[in-house]
């Protein structure tokens, strides 16, 4: 096996989907606040430095799937 192939090393694994988890677990509150404010919302992966990019239609979709979440959750948290 080719040495060069070993040394690709650790990878990060985040992707845009993860970031809209760590988004979504704010809360739509917390989202809207932040539509409200930036407009925006740029996060930046914390183990490599990767950062990602949500326009307003992007936070505003996420809000909806939290919110709809939260009530498919509904009997379990009460
Ligand atoms: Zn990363």
């Amino acid at each position: 096996m080719p040495l060069d192939t070993l040394d690709i090393g650790w990878k990060c694994d985040c992707s845009e989907e993860r970031l809209e988890q760590v988004v979504k677990s704010l809360g739509a509150k917390e989202i809207s606040d932040i539509i409200e404010q930036d407009g925006q919302a740029e996060l930046t992966c914390q183990f490599c430095g990767k950062s990602y990019h949500f326009d307003k239609e992007h936070l505003e979709r996420l809000k909806l799937e939290c919110l709809k979440e939260r009530i498919a959750h509904q009997d379990h948290n009460n």
